[in-house]
């Protein structure tokens, strides 16, 4: 710390006076405290950091205290347990699809049947993707909205692009601006009107 009035109440834990240091983990060695700094050493990266790096840690008691290892340490740690637990799940899935192919494809086909509409999106979105017609900047909030449009196509109409996916001249993009419902007729004579 710069200038820090107090470096006498730094109290460094685990060196014993008179004692061996060899015996002394360096995580040990290297623990600072200090009441007066409010500063402590974090446990994984060993940085002396300002209290308010660390998260709270209460006690049931009402005691409140710090965590001995920082918040940025902390994420790090998180991100790996995500990942470790992502890839984890990834390997359970393939596993038992493997297994289980001929299930497996009853399930996915049961699904498309029950979802058509999502199914739609879902296959337009792979289509749009492919073509590069899925705007940088759609969120995953936009995404949901064109679900809701696939989901909620009435039953006897398509979901259209106003500007097509595949035009000559001008490509339409995957947003919801550029959805509507269409019949199929509709959708067909419109689709010979564009080619004249
Ligand atoms: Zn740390």
């Amino acid at each position: 710390m710069n200038g820090d009035p107090h470096p006498e109440a730094y109290q460094i834990r685990g060196i014993p006076t008179g004692g061996v240091l060899h015996q002394v983990t360096p995580r040990s060695a290297f623990f600072v405290t200090s009441k007066e700094a409010s500063i402590r050493t974090c446990n994984k990266c060993l940085k002396t950091l300002p209290e308010d790096s660390f998260h709270k840690r209460i006690y049931k008691s009402g005691t409140v205290s710090r965590q001995p290892t920082c918040k940025a340490c902390k994420k790090i740690i998180g991100q790996q347990r995500y990942t470790a637990k992502k890839d984890y799940v990834l390997w359970v899935n393939r596993e038992w699809r493997n297994a289980n192919l001929q299930k497996k494809r009853a399930i996915d086909k049961a699904w498309v049947e029950k979802n058509p509409n999502i199914n739609t999106f879902y296959r337009a979105l792979q289509r749009a993707r492919k073509e590069n017609l899925v705007p940088l900047w759609t969120t995953e909030a936009d995404l949901q909205e064109i679900k809701e449009f696939y989901r909620n196509c009435p039953e006897g109409y398509q979901v259209d692009h106003i500007v097509p996916m595949k035009g000559k001249t001008v490509r339409g993009l995957h947003v919801l601006n550029n959805l509507q419902y269409l019949t199929p007729y509709e959708n067909y004579t419109k689709a010979n009107k564009l080619t004249v």
